[in-house]
Protein backbone atom coordinates (compact mmCIF):
# COMPACT_ATOMS: atom_id res chain seq x y z
CA UNK A 1 0.00 0.00 0.00
CA UNK A 2 1.25 3.22 -0.87
CA UNK A 3 2.71 5.11 2.20
CA UNK A 4 0.41 8.44 1.22
CA UNK A 5 -3.04 6.31 1.15
CA UNK A 6 -5.79 8.74 3.15
CA UNK A 7 -7.48 7.29 6.03
CA UNK A 8 -9.70 8.59 8.21
CA UNK A 9 -9.93 6.75 11.06
CA UNK A 10 -6.83 7.01 12.82
CA UNK A 11 -6.79 5.79 16.76
CA UNK A 12 -4.99 8.37 18.62
CA UNK A 13 -2.26 5.33 20.04
CA UNK A 14 -1.44 5.07 16.39
CA UNK A 15 -0.47 8.77 16.51
CA UNK A 16 1.42 9.25 19.87
CA UNK A 17 3.36 6.31 18.07
CA UNK A 18 4.23 8.59 15.31
CA UNK A 19 5.07 11.45 17.77
CA UNK A 20 7.05 9.34 19.80
CA UNK A 21 9.75 8.03 16.86
CA UNK A 22 12.81 8.95 16.83
CA UNK A 23 12.72 12.61 15.42
CA UNK A 24 14.65 11.68 12.15
CA UNK A 25 12.65 8.62 11.36
CA UNK A 26 9.62 10.79 12.03
CA UNK A 27 10.56 13.46 9.55
CA UNK A 28 12.26 10.85 6.91
CA UNK A 29 8.71 8.81 6.85
CA UNK A 30 6.94 12.87 6.53
CA UNK A 31 9.37 13.51 4.07
CA UNK A 32 8.62 10.15 1.67
CA UNK A 33 4.87 10.75 1.72
CA UNK A 34 5.19 14.44 0.76
CA UNK A 35 7.68 13.87 -1.82
CA UNK A 36 4.90 11.12 -3.25
CA UNK A 37 2.44 13.51 -3.24
CA UNK A 38 3.81 16.97 -4.35
CA UNK A 39 6.34 18.46 -5.66
CA UNK A 40 8.85 18.91 -2.70
CA UNK A 41 10.57 21.98 -3.89
CA UNK A 42 6.73 23.88 -4.56
CA UNK A 43 5.31 25.82 -1.53
CA UNK A 44 1.93 27.35 -2.46
CA UNK A 45 1.65 31.17 -1.09
CA UNK A 46 -1.34 32.88 0.33
CA UNK A 47 -1.86 36.23 1.46
CA UNK A 48 -4.06 36.91 4.47
CA UNK A 49 -5.46 40.91 4.77
CA UNK A 50 -8.15 41.58 7.64
CA UNK A 51 -10.99 42.90 6.88
CA UNK A 52 -13.00 43.42 9.61
CA UNK A 53 -10.58 44.08 12.81
CA UNK A 54 -11.04 44.11 16.59
CA UNK A 55 -14.00 44.11 18.75
CA UNK A 56 -14.67 40.52 18.57
CA UNK A 57 -17.24 39.13 21.28
CA UNK A 58 -15.70 35.78 21.39
CA UNK A 59 -12.96 35.19 23.92
CA UNK A 60 -9.94 33.16 22.41
CA UNK A 61 -7.52 33.67 24.65
CA UNK A 62 -4.30 34.02 22.44
CA UNK A 63 -6.30 36.36 20.59
CA UNK A 64 -5.52 40.24 20.01
CA UNK A 65 -8.91 40.77 18.30
CA UNK A 66 -11.14 39.61 21.30
CA UNK A 67 -13.34 42.30 22.68
CA UNK A 68 -12.44 40.98 26.30
CA UNK A 69 -9.01 41.75 26.67
CA UNK A 70 -7.27 45.27 26.29
CA UNK A 71 -4.55 44.90 23.43
CA UNK A 72 -2.84 47.25 21.02
CA UNK A 73 -4.94 46.47 18.17
CA UNK A 74 -6.92 49.40 16.90
CA UNK A 75 -10.45 48.33 15.92
CA UNK A 76 -11.17 48.78 11.97
CA UNK A 77 -14.72 48.18 10.44
CA UNK A 78 -15.31 46.50 7.38
CA UNK A 79 -12.94 47.49 4.63
CA UNK A 80 -14.60 48.86 1.31
CA UNK A 81 -14.26 46.68 -1.64
CA UNK A 82 -11.87 49.12 -3.81
CA UNK A 83 -9.67 48.77 -0.14
CA UNK A 84 -9.83 44.73 -0.51
CA UNK A 85 -9.75 45.46 -4.56
CA UNK A 86 -6.38 46.92 -3.90
CA UNK A 87 -4.89 45.08 -0.86
CA UNK A 88 -5.89 41.67 -3.51
CA UNK A 89 -3.81 43.27 -6.45
CA UNK A 90 -0.57 43.87 -4.10
CA UNK A 91 -1.37 40.44 -3.70
CA UNK A 92 -1.24 39.11 -6.91
CA UNK A 93 1.64 41.03 -7.64
CA UNK A 94 3.65 39.54 -5.16
CA UNK A 95 2.93 35.79 -6.09
CA UNK A 96 0.02 34.68 -4.08
CA UNK A 97 -2.25 32.26 -5.08
CA UNK A 98 -4.93 32.69 -3.18
CA UNK A 99 -6.46 36.03 -1.13
CA UNK A 100 -7.61 35.11 2.20
CA UNK A 101 -10.18 38.06 3.81
CA UNK A 102 -10.52 37.48 7.81
CA UNK A 103 -13.03 39.26 10.03
CA UNK A 104 -12.84 39.37 13.71
CA UNK A 105 -16.91 38.28 14.29
CA UNK A 106 -18.16 35.24 16.26
CA UNK A 107 -20.23 34.69 12.99
CA UNK A 108 -20.80 37.52 9.85
CA UNK A 109 -23.46 40.07 10.63
CA UNK A 110 -26.95 39.72 8.04
CA UNK A 111 -25.83 43.43 7.32
CA UNK A 112 -22.54 42.23 5.30
CA UNK A 113 -23.59 39.57 3.53
CA UNK A 114 -23.54 41.44 0.34
CA UNK A 115 -20.76 43.33 1.15
CA UNK A 116 -19.10 39.98 1.58
CA UNK A 117 -20.34 38.24 -1.81
CA UNK A 118 -19.32 41.43 -3.40
CA UNK A 119 -15.49 40.71 -2.69
CA UNK A 120 -15.55 37.42 -3.38
CA UNK A 121 -16.68 38.07 -6.75
CA UNK A 122 -13.86 40.61 -7.18
CA UNK A 123 -11.15 39.02 -5.82
CA UNK A 124 -12.04 35.91 -7.64
CA UNK A 125 -12.29 38.11 -10.96
CA UNK A 126 -9.06 38.78 -10.51
CA UNK A 127 -7.63 35.68 -10.71
CA UNK A 128 -7.31 34.47 -6.99
CA UNK A 129 -8.56 31.88 -5.11
CA UNK A 130 -10.89 32.86 -2.65
CA UNK A 131 -10.86 32.01 1.11
CA UNK A 132 -12.85 33.96 4.28
CA UNK A 133 -12.52 33.35 7.80
CA UNK A 134 -15.56 35.01 9.42
CA UNK A 135 -16.91 32.41 12.40
CA UNK A 136 -19.48 30.63 12.49
CA UNK A 137 -21.82 30.13 9.47
CA UNK A 138 -25.65 28.82 9.27
CA UNK A 139 -26.73 27.13 6.44
CA UNK A 140 -28.35 29.86 4.58
CA UNK A 141 -24.65 32.54 4.82
CA UNK A 142 -22.47 29.04 3.48
CA UNK A 143 -25.13 28.81 0.20
CA UNK A 144 -24.57 32.40 -0.12
CA UNK A 145 -20.74 32.45 -0.08
CA UNK A 146 -20.69 29.38 -1.88
CA UNK A 147 -23.16 30.97 -4.63
CA UNK A 148 -20.68 33.87 -4.81
CA UNK A 149 -17.82 31.52 -5.94
CA UNK A 150 -16.09 31.29 -2.36
CA UNK A 151 -13.34 28.37 -2.88
CA UNK A 152 -12.30 27.69 0.56
CA UNK A 153 -13.43 28.62 4.29
CA UNK A 154 -11.06 28.72 7.45
CA UNK A 155 -11.85 27.48 10.52
CA UNK A 156 -10.06 26.54 12.90
CA UNK A 157 -10.31 23.77 15.29
CA UNK A 158 -7.25 25.34 17.67
CA UNK A 159 -6.81 22.80 20.14
CA UNK A 160 -7.86 19.15 21.42
CA UNK A 161 -11.56 18.98 22.47
CA UNK A 162 -9.99 18.31 25.81
CA UNK A 163 -7.81 20.74 26.33
CA UNK A 164 -10.45 23.98 24.34
CA UNK A 165 -12.39 24.30 27.46
CA UNK A 166 -9.09 26.18 28.65
CA UNK A 167 -9.22 28.04 25.73
CA UNK A 168 -12.14 29.62 24.29
CA UNK A 169 -15.22 29.47 26.13
CA UNK A 170 -17.80 31.17 24.19
CA UNK A 171 -18.39 28.74 21.55
CA UNK A 172 -17.83 25.02 21.86
CA UNK A 173 -15.85 22.61 19.69
CA UNK A 174 -19.33 21.14 18.24
CA UNK A 175 -20.31 24.79 17.17
CA UNK A 176 -17.01 24.63 15.41
CA UNK A 177 -17.22 20.90 14.00
CA UNK A 178 -20.99 22.35 12.75
CA UNK A 179 -19.72 25.14 10.80
CA UNK A 180 -17.20 22.64 9.44
CA UNK A 181 -19.79 20.38 8.33
CA UNK A 182 -22.00 22.89 6.82
CA UNK A 183 -18.58 24.27 4.45
CA UNK A 184 -17.84 20.91 3.34
CA UNK A 185 -21.59 20.15 2.80
CA UNK A 186 -22.33 23.19 0.18
CA UNK A 187 -19.32 22.38 -1.57
CA UNK A 188 -16.47 24.59 -0.84
CA UNK A 189 -12.88 23.84 0.25
CA UNK A 190 -12.33 23.71 4.12
CA UNK A 191 -9.04 25.10 5.66
CA UNK A 192 -8.87 23.88 9.23
CA UNK A 193 -5.87 23.41 11.71
CA UNK A 194 -4.72 24.85 14.66
CA UNK A 195 -2.44 26.69 17.26
CA UNK A 196 0.84 24.95 18.83
CA UNK A 197 2.09 26.41 22.53
CA UNK A 198 -1.64 27.18 23.99
CA UNK A 199 -0.11 25.45 27.28
CA UNK A 200 -1.29 21.82 25.81
CA UNK A 201 0.33 18.57 25.80
CA UNK A 202 1.34 16.40 23.31
CA UNK A 203 -1.47 14.53 23.87
CA UNK A 204 -3.51 17.37 23.46
CA UNK A 205 -1.76 17.45 20.05
CA UNK A 206 -2.21 14.59 19.10
CA UNK A 207 -5.82 14.46 19.28
CA UNK A 208 -6.56 17.46 17.72
CA UNK A 209 -4.33 16.25 14.48
CA UNK A 210 -6.65 13.00 15.32
CA UNK A 211 -9.95 15.30 14.71
CA UNK A 212 -9.13 16.32 11.51
CA UNK A 213 -7.25 13.15 9.78
CA UNK A 214 -10.61 11.92 11.20
CA UNK A 215 -12.71 14.15 9.09
CA UNK A 216 -14.78 12.28 6.12
CA UNK A 217 -12.45 14.26 3.80
CA UNK A 218 -9.48 16.19 5.19
CA UNK A 219 -9.03 19.36 5.00
CA UNK A 220 -7.73 20.76 1.97
CA UNK A 221 -5.37 23.00 3.73
CA UNK A 222 -4.16 22.76 7.68
CA UNK A 223 -2.85 25.69 9.25
CA UNK A 224 -0.45 25.15 12.06
CA UNK A 225 -0.05 28.10 13.82
CA UNK A 226 2.30 28.43 16.57
CA UNK A 227 1.52 30.73 19.69
CA UNK A 228 2.58 34.66 18.82
CA UNK A 229 2.57 35.72 22.96
CA UNK A 230 0.42 38.68 22.97
CA UNK A 231 0.25 41.26 25.58
CA UNK A 232 -2.91 41.74 27.39
CA UNK A 233 -4.16 38.05 26.51
CA UNK A 234 -4.38 35.25 29.02
CA UNK A 235 -1.90 33.31 27.21
CA UNK A 236 0.89 36.46 27.11
CA UNK A 237 3.09 34.37 29.73
CA UNK A 238 3.14 30.38 28.15
CA UNK A 239 6.01 29.12 27.84
CA UNK A 240 7.34 28.86 24.32
CA UNK A 241 6.94 25.22 22.70
CA UNK A 242 9.87 23.27 21.95
CA UNK A 243 10.86 23.85 18.01
CA UNK A 244 11.05 20.18 17.22
CA UNK A 245 7.75 19.52 19.13
CA UNK A 246 6.45 21.75 16.33
CA UNK A 247 7.92 20.56 13.54
CA UNK A 248 7.21 17.07 14.98
CA UNK A 249 3.70 17.96 15.00
CA UNK A 250 3.94 19.41 11.10
CA UNK A 251 5.49 15.97 10.16
CA UNK A 252 2.73 14.05 12.07
CA UNK A 253 0.06 16.42 10.13
CA UNK A 254 1.80 15.32 6.95
CA UNK A 255 1.66 11.73 7.75
CA UNK A 256 -2.03 11.17 8.88
CA UNK A 257 -2.95 14.22 5.58
CA UNK A 258 -1.21 13.33 3.05
CA UNK A 259 -2.65 14.44 0.03
CA UNK A 260 -3.55 18.33 2.33
CA UNK A 261 -1.65 21.35 2.05
CA UNK A 262 -0.06 21.92 5.52
CA UNK A 263 0.49 25.12 6.12
CA UNK A 264 3.17 27.19 8.37
CA UNK A 265 1.02 30.10 9.36
CA UNK A 266 1.15 32.09 12.42
CA UNK A 267 4.80 32.50 14.09
CA UNK A 268 6.90 32.21 11.54
CA UNK A 269 8.06 35.66 12.25
CA UNK A 270 9.44 34.21 15.05
CA UNK A 271 11.14 31.19 13.25
CA UNK A 272 14.86 30.64 12.38
CA UNK A 273 15.12 30.31 8.50
CA UNK A 274 16.62 27.07 9.49
CA UNK A 275 13.62 26.38 11.64
CA UNK A 276 11.54 27.24 8.51
CA UNK A 277 13.62 24.37 6.71
CA UNK A 278 12.93 21.89 8.81
CA UNK A 279 9.59 22.75 8.56
CA UNK A 280 9.30 22.42 4.70
CA UNK A 281 11.60 19.35 5.22
CA UNK A 282 8.69 17.92 7.26
CA UNK A 283 6.57 18.45 5.19
CA UNK A 284 4.70 22.41 5.43
CA UNK A 285 4.59 23.58 1.76
CA UNK A 286 2.21 25.92 2.24
CA UNK A 287 2.82 29.71 3.62
CA UNK A 288 1.33 32.84 4.43
CA UNK A 289 2.78 36.11 2.45
CA UNK A 290 3.18 39.21 3.45
CA UNK A 291 4.08 42.23 5.93
CA UNK A 292 1.22 40.89 7.82
CA UNK A 293 -0.92 38.00 9.27
CA UNK A 294 -4.21 39.38 10.82
CA UNK A 295 -2.88 41.48 13.47
CA UNK A 296 0.32 39.62 13.86
CA UNK A 297 3.46 40.64 12.53
CA UNK A 298 5.15 38.12 9.63
CA UNK A 299 8.14 38.27 7.97
CA UNK A 300 9.00 40.65 5.29
CA UNK A 301 8.60 40.04 1.37
CA UNK A 302 12.37 40.51 0.83
CA UNK A 303 13.22 37.75 4.21
CA UNK A 304 10.70 35.45 2.43
CA UNK A 305 12.45 35.79 -0.82
CA UNK A 306 15.66 35.08 0.02
CA UNK A 307 14.69 32.12 2.19
CA UNK A 308 12.69 30.51 -0.97
CA UNK A 309 16.17 31.31 -2.91
CA UNK A 310 18.53 29.84 -0.68
CA UNK A 311 16.61 27.02 -0.04
CA UNK A 312 15.80 26.31 -4.27
CA UNK A 313 11.84 26.63 -3.58
CA UNK A 314 9.90 27.85 -6.07
CA UNK A 315 6.13 28.99 -5.56
CA UNK A 316 2.86 27.19 -6.92
CA UNK A 317 1.55 28.54 -9.68
CA UNK A 318 -2.27 29.19 -9.95
CA UNK A 319 -2.66 26.12 -12.02
CA UNK A 320 -6.00 25.72 -10.57
CA UNK A 321 -7.28 28.98 -12.14
CA UNK A 322 -7.44 28.14 -15.66
CA UNK A 323 -6.85 30.64 -18.21
CA UNK A 324 -5.93 33.77 -15.73
CA UNK A 325 -2.55 34.71 -16.03
CA UNK A 326 -0.46 34.54 -12.84
CA UNK A 327 1.49 38.49 -13.09
CA UNK A 328 3.69 36.82 -9.61
CA UNK A 329 6.57 35.22 -11.34
CA UNK A 330 10.30 35.49 -10.76
CA UNK A 331 10.93 38.26 -12.93
CA UNK A 332 8.40 40.88 -10.93
CA UNK A 333 8.85 38.89 -7.33
CA UNK A 334 12.02 37.53 -6.72
CA UNK A 335 10.21 33.94 -6.43
CA UNK A 336 10.54 31.17 -9.18
CA UNK A 337 6.40 30.30 -10.15
CA UNK A 338 6.14 26.99 -10.77
CA UNK A 339 3.35 24.45 -12.45
CA UNK A 340 3.00 21.56 -10.13
CA UNK A 341 3.21 18.58 -12.37
CA UNK A 342 2.94 16.10 -9.49
CA UNK A 343 -1.11 14.39 -10.93
CA UNK A 344 -1.56 14.10 -7.17
CA UNK A 345 -1.39 17.53 -5.97
CA UNK A 346 -2.75 18.40 -9.25
CA UNK A 347 -6.29 16.47 -9.29
CA UNK A 348 -6.77 16.19 -5.49
CA UNK A 349 -7.87 19.36 -3.77
CA UNK A 350 -5.27 20.05 -2.12
CA UNK A 351 -5.55 25.47 1.82
CA UNK A 352 -4.73 30.89 9.01
CA UNK A 353 -4.81 32.12 12.08
CA UNK A 354 -7.88 32.65 13.56
S1 LIG B 1 -9.62 34.09 17.19
FE1 LIG B 1 -11.26 34.84 15.85
S2 LIG B 1 -13.13 34.34 16.99
FE2 LIG B 1 -11.46 34.21 18.50
S3 LIG B 1 -11.40 36.25 19.45
FE3 LIG B 1 -9.94 36.27 17.73
S4 LIG B 1 -11.09 37.08 15.98
FE4 LIG B 1 -12.58 36.46 17.54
Amino acid sequence: MSLAASRNNWAIDEITALFSQPFMELVHQARSIHCECFDPNEIQISTLLSIKTGACPEDCQYCSQSGHYHTDVQTEKLLSLDEVRTQAAEALNSGATRFCMGAAWRSPPKSAMPALIDMIKTVKGMGLETCMTLGMLNEEQTQALKNAGLDYYNHNLDTSPEYYPQVITTRTYQDRLDTLTRVRTAGIKVCCGGILGLGETRQDRAKLLQQLANMPEHPESVPINLLVSIEGTPLESTETLDSFEFVRTIAAARILMPHSRVRLSAGRDNMSEELQALCFLAGANSIFYGEKLLTATNPQAEADRTLFQKLGIKAEAAHSLTGTKLTGTKADTGFTSNKNKHTNANNIPCHTLT
